[in-house]
């Protein structure tokens, strides 16, 4: 039977951060309503191409973004949700785990790579509201910003 989301979550595999993110979504979406689960390594990176040798770059590229495009369209055919979000996470394995603890370069690695996703998804559908919060790594724990 369909059913109608209310939004798509594209987040990491990583399961450092998954419970985190469930709370955030929680919290933004209320405890009612169904929300689509993308769960991909590294979930901003799908929209771009991986650093290191120009083959894998333009592969990933090719087939990485037509894999993450098509399951969100798809998801949304089937579901209709009107918002979608991709959300990084500080130390991500996808993009290599940092050196240094809070990094302003990595950071705005992950930074620039939501803004790229974000301006894809609103290329494909202006009107899907397209969100890009990031989890870091704080003393206390995990929290999105
Ligand atoms: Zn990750």
């Amino acid at each position: 039977m369909a059913y109608k989301a209310k939004a798509c979550v594209l987040c990491c595999s990583d399961a450092r951060v998954q419970e985190t993110i469930r709370a955030y979504i929680k919290e933004q979406e209320g405890e009612d309503g169904l929300i689509d689960w993308l769960v991909l390594p590294g979930p901003e990176l799908w929209f771009k191409g991986v650093p290191g040798s120009r083959f894998l770059t333009v592969l990933f590229t090719l087939i990485g973004f037509s894999v993450a495009l098509y399951c969100v369209k798809l998801l949304h055919h089937l579901h209709g949700f009107s918002r979608v979000y991709v959300i990084g996470h500080e130390d991500c394995g996808a993009y290599g785990h940092e050196e240094e603890e809070d990094s302003s370069e990595e950071i705005s690695h992950h930074a620039h790579d939501a803004r790229l996703a974000k301006s894809v998804l609103e290329r494909w559908n202006p009107y899907v509201d397209v969100r890009t919060p990031f989890v870091c790594w704080k003393k206390s724990g995990w929290e999105v910003r």
